[in-house]
């Protein structure tokens, strides 16, 4: 049984930990994305991938305190593990329900995962009685972010000093997706999610201690479409193109950091995999040419802990 890391929920800072830094493309570098965070409180993930949620036990977070979900989209690489987190969190003694916040189209997810469960959150029930594992609590509700205004954030939650905000990103034709920024005693930490660079994302970014941000290297894509053309591969180069319509490179990511004025830049959903540190060279070709603040190539498993400035 794993002893959960109960103390971590208690202190007045704010934690995130990078579960996966990867994309949707399966390889043994980089899992597929899940950021943890931690204020006042309040345990919640932003995006749960394929395989993510058992990285974030293994890492100790405290699984009966996970309180929200929330999604930047529905991308099979940022919801795959949606289930798994509801259910691994309830057998290990959550007692209040999972709130999963998205966009429009969050409740048809939800409701899926939910069909999908049903069975064994009854079988789990069955064999260990209702006083061991609460009914009232194994099945999650969805929240839907609504925006009037696209160029608006909107408040997704808040408790004490912790507020976290949604705005709109330009993931098409994947609509809507958002990213999430998150305010507690004075520091800001946004997430991208999925998107491509705009004045929007740019407008929400600002000012931020980090800026977690999906990025993947056209560059190198580029270099595996010419590979998959010679061997006839027509597929899978056309995939690799199409990709890049709704991505940034590292450059684009670098041109937000400096325009909204961000501290630390962190490379997340880092695509492809870079297996050693001569591509990950490439993967970060020309960011500090532009950004001139702190830069980090996600890993699996980064802690990072912002202490109040307040
Ligand atoms: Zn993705
Ligand atoms: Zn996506």
């Amino acid at each position: 049984m794993m002893a959960y890391n109960l103390k971590l929920i208690e202190a007045d800072d704010l934690k995130v930990f990078l579960i996966g830094s990867g994309g949707p493309m399966n390889n043994d570098v980089r899992i597929a994305p899940c950021i943890a965070v931690i204020a006042e409180g309040e345990y919640f993930l932003v995006d749960v991938g394929p395989g993510t949620y058992r990285v974030a036990d293994v890492m100790r977070l405290p699984a009966p305190r996970l309180s929200k979900i929330l999604l930047t989209h529905f991308h099979s690489d940022h919801i795959g593990d949606l289930g798994e987190a509801n259910m691994m969190s309830w057998a290990m003694g959550r007692e209040k329900v999972i709130e999963i916040y998205g966009p429009e189209g969050v409740e048809k997810v939800v409701n899926g995962f939910i069909m999908a469960y049903e069975l064994d959150t009854g079988y789990r029930i069955a064999h260990h009685g209702a006083e061991t594992l609460l009914p009232e609590a194994s099945t999650p509700i969805s929240r839907t972010i609504k925006f009037d205004d696209p160029g608006e954030r909107v408040v997704v939650f808040e408790k004490n000093e912790l507020k976290v905000y949604a705005f709109v990103v330009d993931h098409s034709p994947v609509k809507p997706a958002v990213g999430y920024r998150i305010e507690h005693k004075g520091n800001v930490v946004v997430i991208t999610g999925d998107t491509v660079k705009t004045d929007n994302l740019i407008k929400h970014c600002k000012d931020a201690d980090i800026l977690f941000t999906e990025a993947i290297s056209f560059d190198m894509l580029n270099n595996m479409i010419e590979g998959f053309k010679r061997n006839n591969l027509t597929r899978l180069a056309k995939i690799m193109t199409d990709v890049q319509d709704y991505h940034m490179q590292p450059i684009d990511a670098a041109e937000v950091a400096k325009e909204a004025g961000i501290k630390k830049l962190v490379y997340v959903h880092v695509t492809p995999a870079l297996p050693n540190e001569a591509v990950e060279k490439r993967y970060l070709q020309g960011v500090s040419d532009i950004f001139d603040g702190a830069v980090i190539l996600g890993k699996d498993r980064m802690k990072f802990r912002l202490k109040p400035k307040h």
